[in-house]
């Protein structure tokens, strides 16, 4: 059977030789004699596995070594609750950038735990761009302020790491993590779901600068203590073995093709080849100002819901799965995460000539 281009936002496509080379030891590791999935996480070869994948991901995203690196469970969306559990003292307060759904999601989560507010949004234009912030923009006693650096669902990013001063900067990178090197050291806490642009789901990853750590109001559950987290070396209970056994591939993947530098060639390659279609034609409409433009999502819209609708549909057939856009907003988006191969998308560029060709507007 042929594989497809998905274009999927989430889980998403994995680099076919990870998925091969998982498959050549999924029955037996190694000499252990059992598949990864049936390895005790207290085994030495497992042991093996997970400090392997936390020294790759060290290196490939050059973490200094005052950060903690957390294999953890439950998606970024619990970190939504856990990053106020961990870093909103009693009586503090903290600032939010609400720059689309996932943002706003963690804004309302967070409003449980005490005074937090919008520092600044792009609601009122439906996301289409990330707003600009400057230092005075927040609260000079803020714990901490939060951003969702790519929107997923929007397809927007920031175009430059947000000045905060002292304040710890809270960043999602469920969507963008590892597709361009980032400078760790301009963040206080760095959290992604794997299941974009790492590994399958189940896996989340923390990284923590240490002087966070130790933080967390009482009433924090065990299992969201970043703190407890990081004395057990993500071992407090049963980590996600698999999925971390997973994005290690990934990591070695793009370690072996010269790590994110040359992650991030390729995915400036892509993007171009879809942006520069977008900007060549008008059939198709791309809502996003481009200084807020995404690498790894791109929406586009007909203008007419039911050409959007056929789209979506005439493209999986022709092999290129996903693209219809979120529930929320409409239109398509093409998530062009790292696995997804530049053919992929060149593809995608000629079905959308093709669609055009065959189908004028009225
Ligand atoms: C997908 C996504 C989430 C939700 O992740 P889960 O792991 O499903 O909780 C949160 N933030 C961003 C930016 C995402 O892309």
């Amino acid at each position: 059977m042929n594989r497809v281009y998905n274009f999927s936002a989430g889980p998403s496509m994995l680099p076919l030789s990870v998925l091969e080379k998982a498959a050549s030891e999924l029955v037996c590791y190694g000499e252990s004699g059992m598949s990864v999935m049936e390895m005790s996480h207290r085994s030495p070869d497992y042991d093996a596995i997970i400090k392997d994948a936390e020294a790759k991901l060290r290196q490939l995203m050059n973490i200094p070594d005052n950060y903690k690196v957390l294999f953890l469970q439950g998606g970024a969306s619990t970190q939504f609750a856990a990053v106020p559990l961990n870093l909103l003292s009693e009586g503090g307060c903290a600032d939010y950038i609400v720059s689309g759904q996932f943002s706003g999601k963690a804004y309302t989560e967070a409003q449980k735990y005490g005074d937090v507010k919008i520092a600044a949004t792009s609601k009122p234009d439906n996301f289409t761009y990330i707003p600009a912030t400057t230092r005075e923009s927040f609260r000079a006693n803020a714990d901490y302020v939060h951003v969702c650096f790519n929107n997923t669902i929007y397809g927007t990013k920031f175009p430059e790491i947000p000045d905060t001063g002292d304040i710890p900067l809270v960043a999602d990178m469920s969507s963008c993590i590892i597709s361009e090197p980032v400078d760790v050291s301009k963040f206080g806490v760095i959290y992604a779901g794997a299941q974009k642009n790492m590994a399958p789901a189940g896996l989340t990853i923390v990284i923590v600068r240490e002087d966070l750590l130790g933080r967390a109001r009482p009433e924090t559950p065990s299992m969201l203590d970043w703190k407890l987290m990081a004395d057990n070396d993500s071992m407090y209970n049963t980590p996600p073995c698999y999925a971390i056994y997973m994005a290690k591939l990934v990591y070695e993947w793009i370690l072996d093709m010269g790590g994110l530098e040359e992650m991030k060639a390729r995915n400036v390659r892509k993007a171009a080849l879809l942006y520069d279609y977008l900007d060549s034609q008008d059939y198709y409409i791309a809502p996003v100002k481009k200084e807020s433009r995404s690498m790894m999502n791109v929406t586009f819209v007909t203008g007419d819901a039911d050409l959007d609708k056929k789209f979506a549909s005439e493209a999986s057939k022709a092999g290129l799965k996903n693209l219809k856009g979120h529930r929320s907003v409409g239109g398509m988006r093409a998530s062009i995460y790292n696995a997804m191969p530049e053919e992929g998308v060149a593809a995608l560029v000629e079905f959308m000539k093709k669609f055009a060709a065959e189908n004028p507007k009225a």
